[in-house]
């Protein structure tokens, strides 16, 4: 047998890097696989990452002068459109300044080949640096299980590689956890969505003057309603350094229906007033596409550990979408987090069978991740109600419209305004509806 690692991570995006900075640190030994040609090729993201697990993982990464983060978020805005017309909760607040911040912009290509010099990093700091490899440029073709239906390892580039445990951590993209049974050959098209995103080069001066940023402090901005045309999802734009991501998540099964484009899409979405006047002037560097799981916990397949196996962050579905923010790269870094620490217990123990590593899955569920996949699918599926993405969003423009007009004219109260729209746009009974299951469920 070829030499065994502790640990085989496929995949080194957020989840792969993470479980392996946490293998690296506590002086296990692995080998990662990542088929594209550096950690960040081959992925997609908005993207905001939020939480403060990324300070875990690199204690004051704010420090460095050049990391692989954008901005810091200061100033989050929820807007609300209809052809003409776009209406925003906007808020601005400086408890959000000071690090750790809660939430930073991140440049995938950038972001995770930085990550993976840091884990780089620490092989090279820990006991064992010579027995620790990211590999990339390697496509995992399989996993390796033996006859007691125990994974052992991985073949890769015509190679075999073993290991006491495997950690997939390959994205929405699961081959391999098909493969081994963990998830079904069958995704249903309720459960993904399709990620369209364009990066804008702006320049960091019109980007600062523009949406009124100091330093690295940032925006990020969600859009609803005729952002995607009122097909089932939504838009996005955040600010980079010196350029904006810009984008849309639109439901897999809605857009099939539509019969439209996601670039047919962007493109509206761009030129929407609201959206042309933030964009104007910058040059495209980037387009990217990806599918995106929608936060359907049905997605989540029933087990995430076999004999000899774990599956982190996207690969088992882990995303959350529940209207304030799309949450899938902390969820994969905590996940990686939680999946290397339940390795490392197990081989310490010598042993890596489903009866151990179901650890994984406790400390899944004691973890926000879990905790708030399952709080929070009444509004996954109230964000999914095409009223959201029709009647209110129109409701909120026409009021909107009328409410800051000052004219010549007698004025009318908010109410008389609000009981006026609320009739053209969406009966009583479905508004009261749409009401007693927001605040049920947000
Ligand atoms: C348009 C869009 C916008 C999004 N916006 C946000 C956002 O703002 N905030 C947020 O938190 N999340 C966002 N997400 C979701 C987020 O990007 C994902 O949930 C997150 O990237 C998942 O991380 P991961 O490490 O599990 O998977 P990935 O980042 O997909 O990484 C998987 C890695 O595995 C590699 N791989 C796959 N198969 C193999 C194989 N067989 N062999 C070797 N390597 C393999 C891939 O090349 C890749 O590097 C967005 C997604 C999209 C598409």
């Amino acid at each position: 047998m070829d030499e065994q690692f502790d640990c085989i991570i496929v995949g080194g995006g957020i989840a792969g890097l993470s479980a392996a900075m946490t293998l690296a640190r506590a002086g296990a030994t692995f080998l990662l696989v990542e088929r594209g040609e550096w950690s960040g090729a081959k992925n997609v993201s908005g993207g905001v990452l939020w939480g403060t697990d990324l300070h875990r993982l690199v204690p004051n990464y704010w420090e460095e002068e050049d990391g692989g983060w954008e901005r810091f978020v200061n100033h989050r805005r929820l807007t609300l459109m209809d052809a003409g017309g776009a209406f925003s909760l906007d808020f601005k607040s400086d408890h959000f300044d000071a690090p750790p911040y809660t939430g930073v912009t991140v440049l995938r290509s950038r972001f995770d080949a930085w990550l993976a010099g840091k884990v780089d990093e620490a092989i090279a700091a820990s006991p064992k640096p010579d027995e620790s490899f990211l590999a990339t440029d390697i496509l995992v073709e399989s996993v390796i299980v033996d006859e007691s239906g125990a994974a052992t390892g991985i073949r890769a580039g015509g190679d075999e590689f073993h290991a006491r445990c495997v950690i997939l951590a390959e994205g929405v993209n699961n081959l391999l956890a098909r493969q081994v049974g963990l998830e079904k050959e069958y995704v249903p098209a309720d459960h993904v969505a399709v990620g369209v995103k364009e990066v804008i080069r702006l320049g960091r001066e019109t980007v600062e003057d523009r949406f009124q940023l100091r330093g690295r402090s940032g925006l990020t901005n969600e859009f609803v309603g005729a952002a995607t045309d009122g097909i089932d999802g939504g838009g996005f734009l955040y600010t980079n350094t010196e350029s904006l991501s810009v984008g849309l998540v639109i439901g897999m099964a809605a857009l099939r229906e539509s019969g439209r484009t996601p670039y047919d899409l962007l493109n509206a979405f761009k030129a929407h007033p609201a959206v042309a006047d933030m964009v104007r002037g910058g040059e495209t560097v980037e387009y990217s596409a990806k599918v995106v799981s929608t936060g359907d916990i049905r997605g989540v397949p029933r087990e995430v550990y076999m004999d000899g196996l774990m599956i982190a962050g996207e690969a088992a579905h882990l995303v959350l979408n529940a209207g304030r923010a799309i949450q899938g790269m902390d969820y994969a870094m905590r996940s990686g987090i939680l999946a290397a620490e339940t390795a490392l217990e197990a081989v310490e123990a010598g042993d890596t069978s489903s009866a151990q590593l179901q650890r994984y899955r406790q400390r899944l569920d004691e973890s926000y991740v879990m905790q708030d996949m399952k709080a929070f699918q009444g509004a996954v599926h109230l964000l999914h109600s095409p009223h959201m993405t029709g009647a209110l969003p129109r409701m909120a423009c026409d009021f909107g419209r009328e409410f800051f007009t000052v004219d010549n004219e007698p004025t009318r109260k908010a109410t008389a305004i609000l009981r006026d729209v609320r009739k053209q746009h969406i009966g009583l009974v479905d508004f009261l509806k749409l009401g007693a299951s927001a605040a049920r469920h947000l």
